[in-house]
């Protein structure tokens, strides 16, 4: 291929390798990252590329939830809409450094990468779970209702989970896991009343939370509930406790439900 595509631009171009993105994409073994990659490099053309690394960093900053080959025109998209088109040579290499040396396909360096602020992997601590590879099946996400239980005296009901299993001995807002054609309702009344032997009334959404485990990720639909009947007991967990807002800080709680009690700090100042 690279002897054919020298011996058209030889013979049709006069030997000056042509410098718009059509004529380089009809050379013989040149495809759309070559092109880019050459347009970028040699003529500072703000032209879009899409390598291997390029893929894993933007799935990264994405958290693109299928691999990134079934994901081409999007990423396309992105690679073209975050190039800086005043410095595309220079965008374009820093793009395949950062992902050759920090967003590296096992251990990504990301407190040392400039843009950990915007990864969405990162956030969602999923760093080492993405990009989903071909051949891998898709993380298990699970769906999860959360009550934030609010009584007369604006306390907040917290439950202490049973010691073994995952996140073992941890406190956390009741909930549980939404079955198939069940509301976020539905199951936050359900899992409350299996769970701890009570009424409530569910109210408004806090917050949505996407969290990432080793091998499976969940979101926390976490809605605003009053209480109205019944003794709290500890059915499924260890032991349930009414607390103030100002005590939340002293019971240990999984990293996911730290926003939780962030945002019922936000929605009380
Ligand atoms: S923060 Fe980490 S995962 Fe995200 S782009 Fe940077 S190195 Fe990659």
């Amino acid at each position: 291929n690279l002897h054919r595509a020298a011996q058209v631009v030889t013979a049709q171009y006069g030997g000056q390798f042509p410098a718009d993105l059509a004529t380089v994409l009809a050379l013989p073994g040149i495809g759309r990252t070559t092109a880019g990659g050459i347009l970028s490099a040699a003529f500072n053309q703000p032209v879009p590329i899409l390598d291997g690394n390029v893929k894993r960093v933007l799935a990264r900053l994405l958290a693109l939830a299928v691999p990134p080959n079934r994901a081409l025109p999007r990423l396309w998209q992105v690679s073209e809409e975050i190039l800086d088109p005043q410095q595309p040579r220079d965008f374009n290499q820093a793009l395949m450094d950062l992902g050759a040396t920090c967003c590296t396909p096992r251990q990504p360096a990301c407190l040392l990468c400039p843009w950990q602020p915007h990864c969405l992997a990162y956030q969602r601590t999923m760093q080492n779970e993405l990009p989903i590879s071909e051949t891998r099946a898709p993380l298990v996400h699970k769906q999860i209702g959360v009550a934030v239980i609010w009584n007369e005296q604006g306390d907040i009901l917290i439950d202490r989970r049973k010691p073994e299993g995952l996140l073992g001995g941890l406190w956390e807002f009741p909930g549980g896991k939404i079955e198939p054609g069940e509301t976020v309702e539905d199951c936050i009344r359900r899992e409350i009343q299996e769970e701890l032997g009570i009424e409530i009334e569910v109210g408004d959404r806090l917050i949505t939370i996407d969290h990432a485990y080793t091998h499976f990720r969940v979101t926390l639909n976490v809605y605003h509930c009053r209480y109205l009947s019944g003794d709290p007991q500890p059915i499924e967990c260890d032991e349930v406790r009414w607390v103030t807002v100002a005590e939340l800080d002293q019971f240990p709680f999984p990293k996911a439900n730290l926003q939780i009690i962030e945002a019922i700090r936000s929605a009380k100042a």
